[in-house]
This record gives C-alpha cells, structure tokens and sequence, in this order.
C-alpha cells in the first residue's frame, strides 16, 4: 500500500527525492527475475510450469491458457514474461480494461506467432463482450469478426496462430465461469514466507550494488507482507535511510530503524492496516462489519481494501470473514494493545485459529 514515507525537511536523516532515483515501475523491471531458474518460491507451480513449457517446446506448439490468481505483487506479470522468455517466444501485454472492444481484440490476436504468450492483466475488468469474442479463439484458435456495417455486414473466421493466454486476477472469483473453465492451468499464487523473501531482498539488492547484511535483509523480508513487490520496495526506502544516515553496510538495526520510521511494524502491518484494524475494533466493536461500511469509515477504496489489505491480515488471522462481516481476532486485539471486551468474546470466532502466543 502505497503510503509515502514521511519527509521532514529538518530531520537530515528524512530521505530526500532525488531527481535520478527510478520510477518504481523502472526499478521493479530492473530487478524482475528472467527464468524460472532466477524465480524466487512457490516451488510446486515452478515445477509443473517448467514440465507445461517443455512439453509445448518438444510439440512446437503453446502451453495452455493459464489463470494466475493472488493479491498485487506476488509475480504474475514476472511468471508471464519468464514463460514465454522460456517458451523462446514473445509476450504481448495489455489489461482487462484496455481492450475496450472487438475489434481491439482482433488486433491482438492476429499479431500473435505460433506460442506467443497474450497477457491481460486484470482479467476480470475485461468486458463482456470482448470475453465472449474470446472463447472461440481459446479454444478452436479462430475467431468471427465482422466486415462491413448494417444490413451488409458479413461474418468472417478468422484463424488465430496457437497462443497462451496468461489472465491475471486479484478477484478469480469475479470471473464467468465459462471464462474461468477456459483455462486449462489455474495457478493460485500464495504469499511468500520470509525466507523466499529474504533471497528476494538479497538478489535485488546484489542487482543495484546495495551493501546488506542477511540479518538485514531477513528483518526487510519478514516484515514486507508475504509480498516481493512491497520487499523490494522497502528496500529501495530503508536503501534511501541508511545512505543519509552514512551507514556503510544495511545491518539489521539499520534495517528496524527505517523500516520503524516508514511505520512497518515488528509484524510488518502498515499504517493502512493498523487503521483497518482499529476501524473493526474502535468504531464497530470488534465486528462483524461490512466491508463497505469500514471502507467508507476509512476514506478508503472497498476494491483496495479487498484485494490488497484482506489477504493478508486473513491469512495471518487477524480477521475473520463471517457471513454477517469481518470481525477482529484475538490476534488483532493483541497486537494493536487494545484489552479484549468480554461481550464480546465468542470462542467459536476467537479460538477457531490459535493466536500467535498460544501458538509459540
Ligand atoms: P504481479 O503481477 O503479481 O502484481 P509482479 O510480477 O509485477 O507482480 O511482481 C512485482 C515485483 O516483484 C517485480 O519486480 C518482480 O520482479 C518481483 N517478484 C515477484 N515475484 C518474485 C519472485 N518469486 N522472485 C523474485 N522477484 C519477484
């Protein structure tokens, strides 16, 4: 979540913009990974996509469409680019929401060579009627298009050279099951542990010729939401801090200091999430509450709140999802310093999962 580190024009060790530093987009290329070799985790799909990519080689066709699914940042886009860099073919990108119509989808479609890989990012905002154009090609490589306009126009097939579709989604289940079922390959990826997120942090780093310690890049990797993107993000922060305060090497008390003044905390929330806690605990009780309504409460995105901010804290159990709404666990209460009311207490809501110190 895209919170700006605070900048105190008095405080010498407030990092300061430097007109040379990356766009994060530019840094986030420079550092993606080529291979599947140079890919960090999620070790049992590397496996079956290296098997899906040989097989397709030795055919000399394409792999099957493929559906990767997960929160921002965990490596869609990279998996995407590694496969047909793999495949030995190009890969031709755009978004849901860029092909706005028919004919858009065509032009796509008819530029691709035998295996190429067509990736659409945010599948989910691909409109309708451009999925329904979308079918025949993923399946029979053909597609209707129509010449002409009115009363004259004609209904052509096109054949389209055999490709990979490669969908990517942060909301799978907003989409169509007869899109869904289109994919031969459905590929949920999960967060990253802090190991994997380590060697993300210390490749990246070796990349930019960033001096880091491992116990500095461990305290980066574990407290970077299960996420590469926001580790190499941090990086490139505590990499700013260290440097105006003239550390030569980013340790681990180097890496604790800026991460604490970017306001990670020891469990790697940030500020978003802290606020989407306390909302559920302060102004609903604990929950449950709607997420529109926490949204709303917040001055925030609901979608934001959905695709980005929920995972994570579901999966480390500090929310639960109910069918009336989430509701704040133990953990969460814990972790913030709030005392757990008693009225609220629902063992079958609180105990279902251990929290962390039942669990140590
Ligand atoms: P997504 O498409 O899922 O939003 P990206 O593929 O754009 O995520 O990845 C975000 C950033 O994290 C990129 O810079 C990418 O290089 C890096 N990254 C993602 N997954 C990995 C990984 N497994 N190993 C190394 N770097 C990764």
């Amino acid at each position: 979540m895209g919170r700006k580190p605070h900048r105190d024009p008095q405080d010498p060790l407030s990092p300061q913009p430097t007109p040379q530093a990356p766009s994060e987009a530019a840094l986030e290329n420079r550092v993606r990974p080529l291979s599947f070799q140079e890919f960090v985790g999620q070790r049992q799909h590397i496996e079956n996509l290296r098997v899906y990519v040989s097989a397709a080689r030795a055919r000399g066709g394409a792999v099957d469409h493929i559906l990767f699914s997960g929160p921002p940042g965990l490596g869609k886009t990279t998996l995407s680019c590694i496969i047909a860099a793999e495949m030995g073919t190009a890969i031709h990108r755009t978004s849901g929401p860029a092909v706005e119509h028919k004919g858009m989808l065509a032009g796509l479609l008819t530029n691709l060579n035998r295996g190429d890989v067509l990736f659409i990012d945010e599948l989910h905002r691909l409109p309708k009627v451009v999925q329904e154009s979308l079918y025949s090609a993923m399946e029979d490589f053909q597609l209707e298009v129509l010449i002409g306009e009115g009363p004259h126009a004609q209904a052509i097939t096109i054949d389209v050279a055999p490709f990979t579709l490669v969908g990517a989604t942060t909301r799978a289940g907003l989409l169509t099951a007869p899109l869904r079922t289109r994919f031969g390959i459905p590929i949920r990826l999960e967060f990253y542990g802090p190991e994997d997120l380590t060697e993300i942090v210390l490749r990246s780093a070796a990349r930019q010729g960033i001096a880091i310690a491992p116990e500095g890049a461990l305290e980066i990797g574990r407290r970077s939401r299960g996420t590469p993107r926001i580790a190499i993000r941090l990086l490139a922060r505590v990499r700013d801090f260290s440097e105006v305060a003239g550390a030569r090497i980013i340790d681990r008390p180097v890496a604790a200091a800026a991460l604490s003044r970017l306001e990670v905390d020891e469990a790697g929330l940030d500020p978003t999430d802290r606020a989407y806690l306390t909302m559920i605990i302060e102004r609903f009780g604990g929950g449950p509450a709607g997420v529109e309504a926490i949204a709303a409460g917040m001055g925030e995105e609901r979608d934001t709140l959905e695709e980005v901010c929920e995972p994570y804290l579901l999966q480390q159990g500090y929310i639960q999802r109910t069918p009336k709404g989430r509701v704040a666990t133990r953990q969460a209460y814990t972790h913030l310093g709030f005392s757990l009311p008693m009225s609220h207490y629902t063992p079958s809501l609180f105990d279902e999962r251990p929290d962390r110190d039942d669990r140590d």
